[in-house]
């Protein structure tokens, strides 16, 4: 017999907890993504976003060895 009570809500109807700020997807308390200044980032969009945040450190190596 299994209590109702401590049954974990049904994904699909509970409430979403925060969206991505790059592809708009609904997050869940169960799902991980990252808080990054307040925005929400995805595991999905994470790559896409650091590649933007970092676009000021990006060097060829020919930069790199100038440097
Ligand atoms: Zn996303």
């Amino acid at each position: 017999m299994i209590d109702r009570k401590f049954c974990p809500a049904d994904p699909q109807r509970a409430a979403w907890a925060a969206r991505c700020g790059l592809c708009g997807r609904e997050l869940y308390d169960g799902d991980a993504f990252y808080a990054v200044n307040g925005l929400a980032v995805c595991e999905e969009c994470l790559p896409a976003f650091a590649r933007e945040e970092y676009r000021a450190f990006r060097v060829t190596g020919r930069e790199w060895r100038m440097s």
